[in-house]
């Protein structure tokens, strides 16, 4: 016989976990005790030899799916002599809380079965959720993951719903959030003023969406508009509510199924959408898609689409489909598809309280489908392509990052835009949620309270606060702040270095490796505005080893938003500037243009990659002004996608005496390109070549065999592919963005971990 104390840590709490504990002791006949603890879960078993190995074994394998176990620590102990085996109360905390609450979770196959079972007490019941599936980060106030920390402290469990939640058999054994038409939150429909309306929400509300009313849905993490997305007056009607001219929507569709009639659908991208994540995932689109649904992603290649994640969204498709029994329909392709993109107007944070939904949506909203269970984080949803993140919120935060080593706890506070904060604790990195451009008051305050939000849910205190290098975002302010009450000291890191940093924490990559940032725009360490860089990067340390050949800014700002600004720099470059004035006359601006550049007057130059691609997209005529930020670049990208295949310019680039990359021969060719298309594919080609070549000959000089990719250019699949592919018949490694976004939605993960470095010097 042998007795031990087993420690189980990682993401154990709110997943199931003691009753599997408890069933496989069960299963091996060992006695003892299960409990949480603020570490995370702590056994007690004693058994024969056999079997305690086999316990250890599948506290591992066996896990339940939610849990992530990282560690299975087991030591010898004496004998309890206890009989048969238990689940005892949690051992309150004294010390610092070492686990972590996890992330929303679509509802599962099981809930889905009670969900449209007839004869189940939860029968289209709104809020069925189990230990493995439902609302999570969304609803937890703080830790320790108990039903009293949550917004569901306010729903007592009714006698059948304590049965279960007491039955260590039973899936709802310790469920925090359920509950049953009896004990939980209710559903209501309001029309736009807020006053009630009649009838079953549910049912009401699929009418008013069939005869075109743009319906607010309380979600997971914040309200969504809703609206049919093929029904060409609702979703024109929902753009001009929003101001929202021409950026793409997100669909959500029924299943897999209904989603093959719209997209092309991947066994990879199935997986994705149907994940317990539940992620928009964007699809390329199939031929007749624009004609179905005109005006939801105009002119681009690709379709968002999100598969339901929560009972309200499953509810309105079962309504739809006629309430059939069973789950068998959504294997079948569904009719219905509804817009639901998050309701933040203005681009001000998601609208989350009930109330504040009548006030903000005022105007946008027909009707409001509402409850009372409070959403207390917001929390947008996620967006990937392929496995690539573009946003990481919904379903992965917050979800730790595992770091190579463990050290002291970090605060950095992020970028400017697509912010995100993020702190870290020994060994791993909790990033914030996406918390969208600080570019309005009201982000700036949820940026403050998602960094209060973190301190809290993870419990440490940090030791230094890391930010961007660039003194005026709220975020760098914010630092300054914050360190200076604290007396803590600060570092500021430069956005590239950042962006390079993200992608090596990642890895547990410690350097030095060369960093190639292709982005838009980051303050450089000589004041300049930098976005195509070539770092060496060695932990803390962070060397611009070369860059690309300036291009004037032609208006300063205004240039990152109008692509026609930057395809006239290049002709400026290529002493054409008389060309710009009827090129693009229908710019106002245009006339004065030559002779801004000519005279220098608010032309500030950049390295910025991103800029490179305006350009292009600006000389091929694909877009002169942007609608919203990357469109450009979406679209030339999208355009050579249909082109295909094509082989890089001759002569297209050059590498100077001083190592900097000039693509000038590349952008003059696409001045005189008659096939925008195969221009842009050309385009493509010829920049993955280029920079190739750059790296390899920097890899020459350094004697460094990796190199790691980081800024939001390589969002462009073509390039990243053609560039990845490249490298690595080079014999180079290559290192990517895997777990979060590669643009500025990681800044502060790379920013956390160059403070780690900088401290532990
Ligand atoms: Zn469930
Ligand atoms: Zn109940």
């Amino acid at each position: 016989m042998i007795a031990q104390r087993i420690r189980v840590t990682g993401v154990v709490q709110g997943v199931g976990f003691r009753p599997f504990v408890w069933r496989l002791a069960r299963e091996l006949d060992l006695s003892g005790w299960v409990r949480n603890d603020e570490d995370g879960v702590e056994i007690a078993a004693e058994g024969a030899a056999e079997p305690m190995r086999v316990l250890l074994e599948r506290l591992r394998r066996d896990a339940p799916p939610l849990a992530r176990v990282d560690g299975v620590y087991a030591h010898d102990s004496a004998s309890e002599g206890g009989r048969g085996f238990v689940i005892v109360a949690s051992r309150a905390g004294t010390g610092r809380a070492s686990t972590a609450i996890g992330h929303d979770t679509a509802t599962c196959p099981d809930c889905l079965s009670d969900l449209f079972d007839p004869a189940n007490r939860r029968h289209a019941h709104a809020f069925i959720t189990c230990t493995r599936c439902g609302p999570r980060f969304t609803v937890t106030h703080r830790l320790p993951y108990d039903r009293v920390a949550t917004s569901l402290a306010g729903f007592p469990l009714c006698p059948a719903c304590a049965a279960e939640y007491t039955d260590p058999a039973d899936r709802r054994f310790h469920a925090e959030t359920t509950c049953c038409p009896d004990c939980g939150p209710r559903l209501s429909l309001a029309d736009a003023r807020g006053n009630p309306l009649p009838g079953e929400p549910i049912a009401e509300t699929v009418r008013l969406i069939r005869a075109g009313a743009i319906v607010a849905i309380k979600g997971l993490g914040g309200f969504h508009l809703v609206c049919k997305a093929d029904d060409r007056d609702a979703v024109a009607r929902l753009r001009l509510r929003k101001s929202r001219e021409e950026k793409p929507f997100a669909v959500l569709l029924a299943s897999i199924a209904s989603s093959r009639e719209y997209a092309e659908v991947s066994d990879d991208e199935a997986a994705l959408l149907g994940s317990p994540e539940r992620p928009i995932v964007l699809l390329r689109k199939l031929g007749g898609c624009d004609r179905q649904l005109a005006g939801i992603a105009p002119g681009l290649e690709w379709l968002g689409v999100m598969l339901p994640a929560t009972p309200i969204q499953f509810l309105l498709f079962h309504e739809a489909a006629g309430r059939p029994a069973g789950s068998g329909w959504l294997q079948a392709r569904q009719a219905l598809a509804m817009i639901a993109t998050s309701a933040n107007p203005g681009g001000e944070p998601l609208v989350i309280g009930n109330d504040e939904a009548i006030d903000r949506l005022s105007g946008i909203a027909d009707a409001y489908l509402t409850h009372d269970r409070d959403i207390v984080a917001p929390c947008d949803d996620s967006v990937l392509r392929g496995a690539r993140f573009i946003r990481r919120a919904r379903g992965f935060t917050p979800r730790a990052i595992k770091l190579a080593s463990a050290g002291p706890s970090v605060l950095a506070t992020g970028g400017f835009l697509k912010n995100t904060v993020c702190v870290t604790r020994g060994d791993e990195a909790f990033v914030s949620q996406h918390i969208g451009d600080l570019d309005n008051a009201a982000n700036c305050v949820f940026h403050e309270e998602s960094v209060s939000r973190l301190l809290e849910l993870i419990d440490v205190f940090p030791e230094i606060v890391a930010h961007d290098l660039h003194p005026d975002f709220h975020s760098s302010r914010f630092a300054a702040g914050f360190a200076a009450r604290h007396g803590l000291p600060i570092l500021a890191v430069q956005h590239h270095h950042a962006h390079i940093a993200a992608v090596l924490a990642e890895h547990g990559h410690g350097g030095p490796v060369l960093g190639l940032a292709a982005d838009g725009v980051g303050l450089g360490a000589d004041g300049g505005a930098w976005g195509g860089e070539l770092l060496r990067v060695d932990g803390r340390h962070c060397r611009r080893w070369s860059n690309m050949a300036p291009l004037p800014l032609p208006g300063g700002d205004r240039a990152a938003r109008e692509p026609w600004r930057m395809a006239a720099a290049v002709l400026w470059r290529l002493s054409r500037g008389g060309e710009i004035a009827p090129r693009f006359a229908e710019q106002a601006a245009a006339g004065g243009l030559a002779a801004m550049l000519e005279r220098r007057v608010n032309c500030p130059p950049t390295s910025s990659l991103g800029r490179v691609f305006d350009a292009a997209a600006g000389l091929l005529g694909v877009r002169a002004v942007a609608a919203f930020e990357g469109q450009a670049a979406m679209l030339l990208e999208g355009l050579a996608g249909r082109a295909g295949r094509a082989s890089p310019l001759a002569g297209g680039w050059r590498i100077g005496p001083d190592g900097t990359l000039d693509l000038l021969p590349l952008l003059a060719s696409m001045a005189d390109a008659d096939d925008p298309a195969q221009a842009a594919a050309r385009f493509h080609a010829t920049l993955a070549a280029a920079l190739a070549d750059w790296l390899c000959a920097a890899a020459d000089d350094t004697g460094i065999g990796t190199v790691a990719l980081g800024g939001g250019c390589f969002l462009n699949d073509i390039l990243t592919q053609a560039l990845t592919s490249r490298l690595n018949e080079k014999g180079l490694q290559v290192l990517a963005a895997r777990d979060l976004p590669p643009n500025d939605g990681g800044l502060s993960l790379g920013q956390a971990w160059v403070a780690r470095h900088f401290l532990e010097a």
